[in-house]
């Protein structure tokens, strides 16, 4: 069962679809504030602003995985709420980043643990301290370097770190009965990625992380993104891991080919795709190639 939720103000509505009367599809995106989804054995999504929020209702409490904003993490609360009366046993940050942690402080007081890996910690607390808004933060209290397993309900969660990827601290959690991954921002689904040297990104090492959870899972594996061009499509399989991962080789190899070629960084920002992954679309392209070419030049 999928429940999506409607626009309260009648008035409102009423003034929109006229608007698009004739339009069945842009009533129902327009109608649709967020997307709370179920997958499978008790595992969903919540998709409102930000990045992909993965959910457990287990026998025995909740987990949330990453928390989107303080304008959508309570929806996804509610949402939860009325699934039972039951402790929200863990919120999990895949990475520090806003669209993933700024929520966190709609848990407080809620949620039993917060759980991170520890460069995630340091990176949420240092971007908080320089934007001075650490009392808006809820700050990871259970922080891992390698590995974190819980045991919720009858489900079992196990973390994995693979170094850096789109940050030094993206972890991803395996729901391991119902078999599905959140990978949070290592992958970018069909959308050109972030990738925030700043906090330790390094696409050279993203690319084996993308190795070492392609021999991880398996055939059957339900991936969790934290961002797609179709926000339809924020889930998929490994043939989409691999996709992803051939986008950020053929952006390290064009760079580089550009490069050898002799032109200057301004020139190679300017270009419009990336030859060979051209299904990678949307807006950012020159922080991949601002990125990439950075990386190569080792600035
Ligand atoms: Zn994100
Ligand atoms: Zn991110």
């Amino acid at each position: 069962m999928e429940r999506r939720n409607f626009i309260k103000n009648s008035a409102l509505a009423m003034a929109l679809l006229s608007i698009y009367k004739t339009d069945v599809f842009a009533q129902q995106a327009l109608m649709r504030a967020y997307n709370f989804k179920p997958l499978r054995n008790n595992v969903g999504i919540f998709t409102e602003q930000g990045g992909t929020i993965g959910w457990l209702n287990s026998s025995n409490g909740f987990v949330v995985v990453d928390a989107q904003f303080p304008t959508s993490a309570p929806h996804v609360i509610e949402e939860l709420k009325k699934l039972g009366e039951k402790p929200f046993k863990y919120l999990i940050n895949t990475h520090h980043h806003g669209d993933h942690t700024a929520g966190n402080i709609s848990f407080k007081g809620l949620a039993e643990k917060v759980v991170a890996h520890q460069n995630s910690l340091v990176n949420q607390k240092r971007a908080a301290e320089k934007a001075n808004n650490l009392d808006k933060q809820l700050l990871p209290d259970t922080t891992f370097g390698t590995k974190w397993t819980a045991k919720v309900g009858d489900e079992n969660i196990k973390a994995y770190y693979y170094g850096s990827g789109h940050t030094n601290g993206d972890a991803v959690y395996h729901f391991e009965h119902a078999n599905i991954a959140h990978v949070g921002d290592l992958v970018f689904n069909r959308k050109f990625p972030y990738i925030d040297r700043e906090n330790g990104a390094h696409i050279g090492n993203w690319i084996t992380a993308l190795d070492k959870i392609l021999a991880q899972f398996d055939k059957d594996t339900l991936f969790i993104w934290g961002h797609s061009l179709d926000p339809e499509k924020v889930t998929g399989n490994k043939a989409d891991v691999k996709a992803f991962q051939n986008y950020l080789q053929n952006l390290l190899t064009f760079v580089s080919g550009e490069i050898k070629a002799g032109k200057s960084k301004e020139d190679i920002l300017k270009a419009s795709s990336i030859p060979n992954a051209t299904e990678w679309k949307g807006d950012g392209i020159q922080r991949s190639l601002g990125a990439a070419y950075d990386e190569l030049k080792g600035v």
